[in-house]
C-alpha cells in the first residue's frame, strides 16, 4: 500500500503520505494507540480517535520528514 491514507478525527483531517514515511516511528512513540508501522515499516493508522487531540497533534508534528499533514475544521493546514 503506497500513496496517502487519511482519517477524520477530533474534527481534524489527518493525512499520512506513505511514500514520504521513512519508518523511524516517532509518531508511533508519541501516540502508539494512533499509529503503527506495517510489515513494510511504513506508518498506518491504528486508532487515532483513541488519542487525545493535543497528543495526536504532537505525534503528527513529531515526524522528521513531514509525512503527516493535519488540517483543522476549516481546512487550514496546522501540521507541519
Ligand atoms: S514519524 Fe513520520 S517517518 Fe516516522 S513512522 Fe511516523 S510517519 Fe513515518
Amino acid at each position: 500500500m503506497s500513496g496517502t491514507v487519511e482519517r477524520r478525527v477530533h474534527g481534524l483531517r489527518v493525512v499520512i503520505d506513505r511514500d514520504q514515511c521513512v519508518g523511524f516511528g516517532d509518531c508511533v512513540k508519541e501516540a502508539p494507540e494512533g499509529f503503527r508501522l506495517d510489515e513494510d515499516t511504513v506508518a498506518v493508522f491504528a486508532a487515532p480517535e483513541a488519542v487525545e487531540r493535543e497528543r495526536l497533534l504532537r505525534a503528527c508534528d513529531a515526524c522528521p520528514v513531514d509525512a503527516i499533514t493535519v488540517y483543522d475544521e476549516e481546512g487550514r493546514q496546522i501540521v507541519p
